[in-house]
This record gives C-alpha cells, sequence and structure tokens, in this order.
C-alpha cells in the first residue's frame, strides 16, 4: 500500500486556478468592462484623453505621491524603462543592488552603455538581500522593491545618506499597487501594469520626484536620447494625458478597473493586509512541512506578494503537473533560469484567499504522495 492510500484527494478546487506572479489573473469583471472601453480609438482623441488622465489621476491618489510628483507612462513595459533611465536620467555612472534576473538586467544594461562609466554593482546570492549605498560613486541608485525571480523584498530605504543628486530609482514592478509606500525619497518609482496591478502588458509607469524631472530634462538637453526613450518626450505628453505613441488602450481600461478596485477597497493599506494574508498562509505552511521551506531565509525580505518555496524528497515538476491535471492549478513554476526544485506563488491583490487555502491543501495532498 503505497502512502497516497492515507490522504483523500481535497473536496475541494481554487475557484480560479491561476497563481503566476506576472502576467498574474485579470479579474472577470475588468474583462466585462472592457466592452465599453473606447478601444479602437486615437490616442488623440477624447476618451483616450480622458482614460490616460483617469489612471494617472488613480495612480497618484493610490501611490499618495508627494506633492509636485508626477504620473508619467509610455510604451514598452519596465523593460523598456530601464532603456530610457539608462538614456534619460543616469548622467555619468549609476550603483545597483541585484538580488536576482532583473536588478541584473537593469545592471547590465548601465553598465554596457558606451555613454555611461562601468555600473556598480552590489550583488546577493539568491535568496539573499542587499542594499544598494548611498557612499557608492554615483549618480543614479538603483534596485527592485520586489525581486519577482527570487521573492525577495527590499526595504524601500536601503541607501542610507546620500547626497541629493544622487537619484534613488526603484523597479516596483511586481508590487507596486499592492504595499504601502511613503515615496519621499524615492525619485522614480516605476512599473508595468500586468503584475501586481492586474492589468495587461505593454506600457511602463512611473512616479517622478521634481529632482528626477529636473535630471531628465537636464540629460535629454544635453544628450542625443532616441525618442522612445526620451523620458522628456514621455513626460510632456504625459501632462497633456497622451502617449508618444499609441498605447495599449486595453490595457489603459484594464488597469482604470482595478485602480478602482482597490481605491474603493481601501487603498494600499488594505491591499498589503490581503497580500500578506495570504502570502502569510504559505510561508507558515512551508515552515511547518518537513518537505518544504520559504526560499528566502529571511522574514523580513519574504515577499508579501510572490511567495517562493522550496520543494525537498519530491520533484517540483511533478508536483506542479500533477496540481495542473488534477485541481487545475497553473502558473507555479519557478523563475527559469533559477533552476531550483521550487514553486513560486502570486500572491497578489486579485487572488482570493479561498484559492489560496485550496491550494495549501493541494499542496499538502501532492506532497504527501
Ligand atoms: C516583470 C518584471 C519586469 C519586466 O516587465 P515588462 O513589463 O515585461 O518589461 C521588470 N522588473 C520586474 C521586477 C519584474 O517583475
Amino acid at each position: 500500500m503505497d502512502d497516497a492510500a492515507f490522504v483523500p484527494v481535497p473536496s475541494i478546487l481554487p475557484q480560479d486556478g491561476r497563481f503566476g506572479s506576472g502576467p498574474t489573473r485579470i479579474r472577470p469583471e475588468q474583462i466585462s468592462a472592457l466592452a465599453h472601453a473606447p478601444l479602437g480609438t486615437s490616442h488623440r482623441a477624447r476618451p483616450v484623453i480622458e482614460l490616460v488622465g483617469q489612471v494617472r489621476t488613480q495612480l497618484a491618489e493610490l501611490l499618495k505621491v508627494p506633492e509636485g510628483y508626477e504620473i508619467a507612462l509610455g510604451n514598452g513595459g519596465a523593460s523598456l524603462m530601464w532603456e530610457a533611465l539608462t538614456f534619460s536620467l543616469v548622467r555619468e555612472r549609476a550603483a545597483h543592488a541585484v538580488c536576482g534576473e532583473f536588478g541584473g538586467k537593469f545592471a547590465a544594461l548601465t553598465d554596457a552603455a558606451p555613454h555611461l562609466g562601468e555600473s556598480i554593482i552590489h550583488r546577493a546570492e539568491p535568496g539573499q538581500w542587499v542594499g544598494v549605498n548611498g557612499a557608492d560613486d554615483a549618480d543614479t541608485l538603483a534596485f527592485a522593491h520586489n525581486e519577482t525571480s527570487t521573492g525577495m523584498l527590499s526595504p524601500l530605504d536601503p541607501v542610507g545618506e546620500h547626497d541629493a543628486d544622487q537619484l534613488v530609482v526603484v523597479d516596483a514592478t511586481s508590487i507596486a499597487g499592492a504595499v504601502s509606500v511613503d515615496l519621499a525619497g524615492i525619485d522614480v518609482y516605476y512599473f508595468s501594469a500586468q503584475k501586481a496591478l492586474g492589468s495587461d502588458g505593454g506600457l511602463w509607469f512611473a512616479a517622478l520626484s521634481p529632482a528626477a524631472i529636473e535630471r531628465i530634462e537636464r540629460v535629454t538637453r544635453e544628450r542625443w536620447v532616441p525618442p522612445m526613450l526620451n523620458l522628456a518626450t514621455a513626460l510632456n505628453n504625459s501632462r497633456k494625458d497622451q502617449t508618444y505613441n499609441t498605447p495599449a488602450i486595453a490595457t489603459l481600461a484594464l488597469l482604470a478597473g482595478q485602480l478602482d478596485y482597490l481605491i474603493e477597497r481601501g487603498g494600499l493599506a488594505a491591499a498589503e493586509a490581503h497580500c500578506r494574508g495570504l502570502s502569510e498562509s504559505l510561508y507558515i505552511w512551508a515552515e511547518g512541512h518537513d518537505r518544504a521551506a520559504p526560499f528566502v531565509a529571511e522574514p523580513r525580505h519574504r515577499s508579501p506578494v510572490v511567495a517562493t518555496i522550496d520543494l525537498f524528497e519530491v520533484d517540483a515538476d511533478e508536483v506542479r503537473a500533477e496540481l495542473a491535471a488534477r485541481a487545475g492549478i497553473v502558473d507555479i513554476a519557478p523563475y527559469r533560469s533559477l533552476g531550483r526544485n521550487q514553486i513560486r506563488i502570486g500572491c497578489y491583490p486579485s487572488v482570493d484567499a479561498a484559492d489560496v487555502a485550496a491550494l495549501i491543501e493541494w499542496l499538502d495532498w501532492a506532497l504527501a504522495r
């Protein structure tokens, strides 16, 4: 008789079995509302201008951006933002904290850019945290708020003492909209919409401080910058509630619906309580299971939105295949290049607590086999 006989198949299924870390599930109500979105309309026409204006206002409200900050947006997602920052914001040299793939990609870009000096790169082992240092001889200090590839949460103020002309630039792609933030002291807080914000891909958004705006205006005057990567051009268009070229209108419409939902439900504090509830239940489960453990050892650095959990004595690929076939649970693979025997679970505002509870029952079942 094998062990499986002692573990009954769970009687509950998740209502929605998608637990991706990005792209993430989109609520059905947002998708229904798309029927009324100005799809197929010029971005110079009023309905799209109004939609862009609405999203900018909602983001400023949700993120409680300090006085003088502005919300800019453009096409290309967070990856384009790395290139835009490399051309339009870094003056001579950037310093980076790298805790995984995404932080590493931005660091590699500024390091390779022929118009910039060699980058200063602080690199952590996967699952560990490292900060960026204000003492570094750099005009731009960059880190990811949530490193999606490893499930590493960074404190938002790791920089310490630094000069006013050292700008702090934060990749918040997978956490913006899910946790409370104080953006005072952060000069660029940028993100895409297909992760914590539960919309689709294709666009980048950024909250820019007055110092960042001044830097962008100066750098783009002094250096030739390709128009798509020119943040002064993006900001000028954003101020008119437009974009430099045709935006992903469906992404904007899905995002407007989600921002309404987040604001109505109590803003970032409520979103954070929800996401922490989900991820804590997974971390507590993993700590109590002898075949599982949270990947990030230090509890302070465990992501509230991307729970990475190592598995032991079982093959994570087989566990995932079994959960997909039997319970419709999908998108829980670890980041591909991390190469660990792991599952990675998106714990975002649109993910239901009951679905995570069901997932845990199915994990218990699979790990007992
Ligand atoms: C997904 C992700 C990106 C890349 O986002 P795109 O919109 O695909 O360009 C960048 N940084 C982080 C932290 C991410 O999670």
